[in-house]
């Protein structure tokens, strides 16, 4: 596809049919009149025009050792933000040239990757080794977190929290005890927190809803309601599928094929014995289940498509039927198969297989970067003001602080690693040489050993010195491609009026607008009164469905990284001027500020049954990459093929034990 197509493919894709002017634009916040050159990171929201809001921090002129430096209050592109990737693809591309100067400086130990996963590594080294350890850790974004990062509003003289990228303290699977131990000792307890600080009743009357756009449905119309699942109990809130579906914009036949799929129970394989069944349904994507063996009209597939993007970053033509039958689905509800953790799921699925663990669930208002900042905390003493698990989450992070000479821990922001290589033979070498990229310049830095805990897909361009066969295999995973748009909004009397609270956009842009998740907690309040100021989250997965999943998210990570901010400005503004329309909501008066949070390189890669082997035990490609290779060991999910915030902990921890153990042998000799 050329580059016009893909354009007028985006355009109609965006069903830009309501006209936006320029004067509705923001580049990420509101604009008045009295515009300060300060970037947003330094100055309220709420205090006027900011045309540099997107510009990153260091080419305003700002470094880390500046107290004016705070990203989280960063709006407009951010995630993989201007200046955090480019560095890495000048290495992958082997055009990065510049000569390195070394800054003399010396480690106990190196961490590449400043995400939960490196932070845990430093966390525990310094455990092992002891409060005097001499740790850097590096990172190519202007924030440490990695997935984990904070967004930061004002709005009505309030400060509204968001979750950048890691949305909760939850996983199909339970925590490690490993991990455990460490949310112990930072003080979190999910499910004490969730009972003291959650607010499930905020929305109580708001509905789900689901918006059919005209460009796939014919007409643009918003139908509330929640439909009743063949095996679940109706609530006040559910409603006939026939009376949902009456509504919808949607031909008979495919009306009726949807009532099926959602409440008839049919065996579709009445004569196959359970365990042939699961292989079955293993082998064929949900879509395939649908229109092959539900034998439904083809018209219900833009009805179904997206429902697994959330999650898998792809559509139901690549997630297998069978992880669609663990997430109950529907469709299966006649096919008499038991909910054991059985068969080739994915892992995603495989945990939810197991509906019988304890709750371990909590969403701190900026999701997991509050763990990310307690990690900080703890390792850079006095960065972060506070002394517990809930008032970390309104403590304003002094930046200037974690890159200072006499502490002993470091976090160098900004800071992209372009090789590791040890110094001499990695059999025999006592140190490890890591040259990082920092405002154009290559700076050299050594450490007795090094844990690389940012993206596998990287360390083959770092590490020359790894065998073929590793190299191979650290590429193989491909990282899932999502974004996660916060929008400020003045008020949320539309949702009110309309009675809802989350939408799922089966065919627009970004496929959900949801209100925030709400958690008061601390010295924060969330927003309870519709009059007040809000925060919209809106997710987005680029798909191109009809290749392998790897396939589409090699090529939704060109989408993202190549759609500017204004083209995401202008579908959002469209979007919820067309859902949010009927409930008297004005992008142009009531959005406040946006955040893109694009995530090209998203979730750990996750082994897809329709498309991956079942490779015998240690055969598996992340066991392969995650082998330590002299002192230089690797940490971060990717080494886990598990997109988990509690796994990203596990490889932090393996990683360390690895490199302590070969310095516990160098030292005896053996
Ligand atoms: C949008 C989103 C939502 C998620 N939601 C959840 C959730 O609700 N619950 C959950 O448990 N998990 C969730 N996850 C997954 C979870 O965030 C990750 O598993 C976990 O945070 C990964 O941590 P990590 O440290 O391994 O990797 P990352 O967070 O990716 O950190 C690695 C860091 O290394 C940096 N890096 C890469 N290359 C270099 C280099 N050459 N030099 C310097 N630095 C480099 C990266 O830029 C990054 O900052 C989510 C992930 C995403 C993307």
């Amino acid at each position: 596809m050329n580059k016009d197509d893909h354009d007028s493919r985006r355009d109609r894709e965006l069903g830009m049919r309501r006209r936006i002017t320029r004067r509705d634009f923001l580049n990420g916040v509101a604009i008045t009149v009295g515009a300060s050159l300060l970037p947003r990171s330094v100055q309220a929201q709420d205090s006027g025009p900011d045309p540099s809001a997107q510009e990153p921090l260091l080419a305003a002129g700002i470094t880390q050792h500046d107290p004016r430096y705070y990203p989280p209050a960063l709006t407009g592109m951010r995630g993989s933000h201007p200046g955090s990737f480019e560095a890495a693809h000048l290495t992958r591309d082997g055009n990065w040239k510049a000569s390195a100067t070394s800054t003399g400086e010396t480690y106990d130990l190196i961490v590449v990757g400043g995400g939960i996963s490196g932070l845990a590594a430093a966390y525990f080294y310094r455990k092992a080794a002891g409060n005097k350890a001499r740790i850097l850790i590096l990172d190519n974004h202007d924030d440490f977190g990695g997935h984990a990062k904070r967004n930061e509003f004002r709005s009505g003289g309030r400060l509204l929290l968001a979750n950048g990228g890691t949305f909760a303290i939850e996983s199909p699977f339970p925590y490690s005890p490993v991990a455990h131990e460490l949310m112990d000792e930072l003080g979190i307890n999910p499910p004490a927190l969730q009972a003291k600080y959650g607010l499930p009743h905020l929305y109580d009357g708001l509905q789900s809803a689901v918006f059919f756009d005209k460009d796939t449905f014919g007409a643009d119309r918003l139908v509330a309601g929640e439909p009743t699942r063949a095996w679940m109990e109706p609530t006040p809130k559910s409603l006939p599928w026939k009376t949902f579906l009456a509504k919808c914009p949607l031909s008979p036949e495919v009306q009726r094929d949807i009532l099926r799929i959602e409440s008839e129970l049919v065996d579709y394989m009445p004569d196959v014995p359970e365990a042939e069944k699961r292989d079955r349904l293993s082998r064929m994507s949900y879509k395939d289940f649908l229109l092959k063996v539900v034998k439904a009209d083809p018209g219900v597939v833009p009805f179904y498509q997206k429902r697994t993007h959330d999650l898998y970053g792809v559509g139901i033509d690549a997630v297998p039927a069978l992880d669609c039958w663990a997430l109950y689905f529907p469709g299966f509800q006649g096919m008499k198969l038991r909910r054991v953790a059985e068969g080739r799921l994915s892992f995603t699925a495989r945990g939810a297989a197991t509906p019988d663990q304890k709750p371990y669930h909590f969403h701190y208002p900026d999701g997991n970067a509050s763990i990310a900042r307690l990690l900080v905390r703890s390792l850079v003493p006095g960065s972060v003001p506070g002394n517990n698990a809930e008032d970390v989450v309104t403590a304003r992070v002094d930046y200037t602080r974690l890159d200072r000479a006499p502490s002993p821990v470091r976090i160098r922001l900004n800071s992209t690693a372009v090789q590791v290589r040890h110094v001499g033979d990695p059999a025999t070498a006592k140190e490890v040489e890591v040259t990082y990229a920092l405002q154009g310049k290559a700076c050299t830095v050594r450490g007795a050993g090094v844990v690389l805990a940012c993206w596998n897909m990287m360390i083959p361009y770092l590490c020359a010195e790894m065998p073929e066969k590793q190299k191979e295999a650290l590429h193989y995973g491909s990282k899932v491609p999502l974004v996660y748009t916060v929008v400020g909004v003045k008020n949320w009397t539309a949702f009110q009026k309309l009675g809802i609270q989350r939408v799922f956009c089966p065919g627009m842009y970004h496929s959900s607008v949801n209100l925030d998740w709400p958690t008061s907690i601390g010295g924060y309040k969330f927003p309870t009164s519709p009059q007040e100021p809000m925060l919209v989250r809106m997710t987005r997965t680029p798909c191109s469905p009809g290749m392998s999943a790897r396939a589409q998210q090699m090529a939704g990570r060109y989408d993202l990284i190549s759609t500017p901010f204004t083209t995401f400005e202008s579908s959002i503004r469209d979007q919820l001027g067309r859902v949010l329309g009927g409930g008297g909501f004005d992008p142009g008066r009531d959005i406040t500020a946006i955040t893109v949070n694009r995530w090209p390189h998203g979730y750990a890669y996750e082994y897809n049954p329709l498309w991956d082997p079942d490779w015998a035990p240690g055969q598996s490609p992340c066991e392969v990459a995650r082998q330590p290779s002299g002192r230089v060991t690797v940490a971060n999910s990717d080494a886990a093929a598990a997109a988990y915030t509690g796994k990203a902990i596990d490889e932090g921890h393996r990683a360390v034990e690895e490199l302590l153990g070969t310095a516990r042998a160098a030292k005896s000799g053996t």
